[in-house]
């Protein structure tokens, strides 16, 4: 029986290529005119603009199961991340790596700071949320003055929306392995996986499974658009961003940093990511990307922008503005778990609303996907 496999995202392209490696005959429509989904870059007048921000993760193990790192020239980004607090800017880094700087930073006690590591060792006791069970640990001040300005950028949504369990994984997956961004943007991970699948059909919209008949069907859509065409109804929540992306003179940022505050601000973080991948700009510039979980106006977000990087506003330029809506999906608390991607006869699914928010989930979403199919 041959395969069909509807949406190239990172989890029909994973399901795909597991499919075709078992020697199976599969062939994948994705509805756009590229396959990667929600990793895709654009090309704009020499920069290099991903539809979203977002670092890929060279650790995830199912980015490591694919080898496909040494193929798409990855420069990594700093592991320290800088807070804009009332009294300067403050860094924060891997403790293993800059275990003085974890010492004296003024953003929590050293008791705090190491109540993480309490979060991370606990079990998971029930349907809590993320910023109670971080609370719950001790982190005090560090929560309020890192962690949740920092994490709000990870998921996307205000962590009294978060599974606890489901977080805990989550800020583990990204502990390990080295974060970055491939020199022609975060979208050739996507073309590099895509490269390797042999029958890809382009501007494929399917708007019916009925022509696919006596074939195994995956649908790696949304799961809004997944919901439609297998008639089923249990969602989970998701979370809308906007990432603006600005110019500004060479050398007016020149920190490879991502950036958070601890005041109140629309915007989660701020990072020149030419800075990390010179391609990312053309000469002169340096291209700043700003996320917010709230649609706020090009003057706000410039504003705001500006207070960040203690920037004038005149420097900035808006090169686009992003609105990507159902970013990520939000396990709330008692929400987590893999679900099957059995949903009837000859008919899965895969997504990373079925396994967790990350590039890892929706590779290992569509690989187990596959799978389940082939064994069915
Ligand atoms: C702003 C942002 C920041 C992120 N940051 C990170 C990060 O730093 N680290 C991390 O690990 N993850 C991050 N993620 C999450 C990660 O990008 C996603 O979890 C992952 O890309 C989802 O892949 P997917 O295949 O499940 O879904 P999608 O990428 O949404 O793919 C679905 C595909 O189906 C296609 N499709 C839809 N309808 C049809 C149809 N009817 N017929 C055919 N095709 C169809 C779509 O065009 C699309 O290509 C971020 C995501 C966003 C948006």
């Amino acid at each position: 029986m041959s395969f069909v496999v509807i949406g190239g995202g990172l989890a029909g392209l994973s399901a795909a290529l597991t499919l075709q490696e078992a020697g199976e005959s599969v062939e994948l429509f994705e509805a756009s005119d590229d396959v990667g989904g929600r990793v895709r870059s654009d090309y704009i007048d020499g920069y290099i603009l991903d539809r979203g921000f977002q670092l890929i993760n060279s650790g995830y193990p199912e980015i490591k199961r694919l080898e496909v790192v040494s193929e798409i020239d990855f420069c990594k980004s700093d592991r320290t991340i800088d807070v804009v607090t009332p009294f300067g800017v403050s860094s924060i880094g891997d403790p293993r790596l800059h275990p003085l700087q974890s010492i004296h930073s003024p953003l929590g006690s050293l008791k705090e700071k190491l109540a993480v590591l309490t979060f991370m060792g606990a079990k998971s006791n029930g349907a809590i949320s993320l910023r109670d069970a971080l609370l719950a640990s001790g982190t005090g001040n560090f929560y309020q003055n890192v962690l949740n300005p920092f994490l709000r950028g990870v998921f996307l949504s205000d962590l009294e929306n978060i599974d606890s369990a489901y977080g805990r994984e989550i800020i583990k997956s990204f502990i390990v392995g080295d974060s970055g961004l491939p020199r022609a943007g975060a979208g050739a991970l996507s073309e590099a996986i895509g490269a390797r699948i042999e029958n890809i059909q382009l501007n494929a919209p399917i708007d019916s499974l009925a022509q696919f008949e006596g074939k195994k069907i995956i649908v790696a859509t949304d799961q809004f658009t997944a919901s439609n065409l297998l008639q089923t109804h249990e969602q989970v929540n998701s979370a809308n961003s906007y990432t603006w992306y600005h110019s500004a003179p060479r050398g007016v940022i020149t920190s490879k940093r991502l950036r958070v505050t601890s005041a109140k601000s629309p915007l989660v973080n701020s990072i020149a990511l030419s800075n990390i991948v010179p391609e990312y700009a053309p000469d002169g510039v340096t291209l700043i990307s700003s996320t917010s979980l709230e649609l706020i106006t090009d003057e706000q977000a410039v504003t705001e922008i500006a207070k960040f990087w203690s920037l004038h506003a005149r420097d900035l330029t808006l090169i686009k503005r992003y609105e990507v809506k159902n970013s990520l999906p939000i396990f709330a608390p008692g929400q987590s778990g893999i679900a099957s991607a059995h949903v009837r006869g000859n008919i899965f699914r895969a997504g990373d609303y079925l396994t967790a928010g990350s590039q890892n989930g929706a590779l290992l979403s569509g690989r187990l996907a596959a799978m389940e199919s082939l064994l069915n």
